[in-house]
């Protein structure tokens, strides 16, 4: 080891330490970031979008925020529109005719 060597090193160090401690900075930052992000997505289980909270459409297997849901509800409003638009016509056959004709509209 040659001390000249050190001595150079030490006064590289001392010259750039602002910028040193600068990069160190944002490398922590970067990594104490990506743990968290690690840990968020592992808590959420699957992996997927960790932002607000989400559930799947059980019509259309989407996965959307839970304001475009119905409290209680796993099918998304747009599904349930859709489905109580044409669900009268598609029961059964059972249902007796009354002669009071299906309205569009
Ligand atoms: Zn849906």
């Amino acid at each position: 080891m040659t001390p000249r060597l050190e001595e150079r090193v030490h006064q590289l160090v001392h010259a750039h330490r602002p910028h040193l401690e600068q990069l160190v900075r944002a490398a922590v930052d970067r990594e104490l970031q990506a743990l968290v992000d690690a840990e968020l997505a592992s808590r959420n289980g699957n992996g997927a979008a960790p932002s607000a909270a989400t559930k799947i459409c059980t019509e259309c297997g989407n996965r959307l925020p839970v304001d475009r849901f119905d409290r209680n509800r796993n099918q998304c409003r747009a599904c349930r529109t859709r489905r109580y638009a044409r669900a009268p016509r598609t029961r059964t056959s059972k249902t007796t005719v009354n002669g009071d004709g299906p309205r569009t509209g």
